[in-house]
């Protein structure tokens, strides 16, 4: 059934969180994503459309630690509606609800190119982390929209229930890659290596959103070759071309994947992105 006016009108700034506003909300909320999958969502364009979309919106969920900072406040400043501004009942910030990895230890200096300086804010390929950010959302939509509560709540449990038998089902598939290392990118997978019980050799970019010279390249390709590192994962909106001379070079094979679901056609929702990401590591890694 479809609801015929939307109870709540959601405004997410990724389609993974989307997926996920979907899985709890079902057909009574209207859920719109400001970018799209094959969107590198550091950067996007703040385009006037997406003024108009958090001017409407009663709730508007993001990433944060940073990830949306280079658009997402212009367009909040420009979008009047002060109940989505950070801390208003109409915010919510997924990167608030999980702890953090890859916290910076002293002062970090985000003039010197380094995007992550508030921790790694790309959390949403630990199932662990997402089923934390599915339970917040369930109880903020609970709040702004008293009547849905229970259907909010039941829709919750039974997206919980599916995250657990999928993530035990992901971790079999990953079984034999643990331990192994791998080289990202960027440094996208902190959270999903965690889980999984993988390791990061390193990364293309020597700090996360600068280029890499090529000594880098250099003593990564002469690392991955002595520590033996079968894999190079990279988003499909990063320099593929690049990952893969280094994959080709250290004798690794380069998976490619979306950062975000939508990004490739078989990442349709949040769990068909994870099927392929779990897929493609455990091929990497027999
Ligand atoms: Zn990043």
């Amino acid at each position: 059934m479809i609801a015929l006016i939307a109870a709540l009108h959601v405004v997410t700034t990724t389609e993974t969180l989307a997926s996920l506003a979907r899985e709890i909300t079902g057909t009574r909320v209207e859920v719109t994503s400001l970018t799209r999958g094959v969107q590198d969502p550091h950067y996007v364009d703040a385009r006037p459309s997406l003024v108009l979309a958090i001017n409407r919106a009663d709730l508007l969920v993001d990433v944060g630690l940073d990830l949306e900072i280079g658009w997402l406040p212009v367009l909040v400043n420009q979008a009047r509606n002060a109940s989505v501004l950070p801390g208003g009942k109409g915010r919510l910030t997924a990167g608030e609800v999980v702890q953090v990895m890859d916290l910076p230890t002293g002062a970090v200096d985000r003039s010197r190119g380094d995007i992550h300086p508030r921790g790694n804010p790309h959390i949403m390929t630990d199932p662990r982390r997402v089923r934390a950010v599915a339970a917040a959302l369930a109880a903020r939509l609970a709040e702004l929209d008293p009547q849905g509560a229970g259907e909010y709540r039941s829709r919750q449990q039974s997206f919980d229930g599916r995250a657990a038998s999928a993530e035990a089902a992901w971790g079999q598939k990953l079984a034999s890659a643990r331990g192994r290392e791998i080289v990202t990118y960027h440094r996208t997978l902190t959270y999903f290596l965690d889980w999984a019980g993988l390791r990061l050799h390193g990364e293309i970019e020597p700090k996360p959103g600068v280029p890499p010279s090529a000594a880098h390249l250099a003593e990564l390709i002469t690392s991955m070759r002595s520590g033996g590192v079968k894999a190079v994962v990279s988003e499909n909106f990063m320099d593929t071309g690049l990952a893969r001379m280094v994959a080709d070079k250290a004798g690794a094979r380069l998976l490619v994947i979306a950062g975000d679901v939508g990004g490739m056609p078989e990442a349709k929702d949040w769990f068909t992105y994870m099927d392929t990401l779990v897929q493609r590591v455990a091929e990497a890694l027999p």
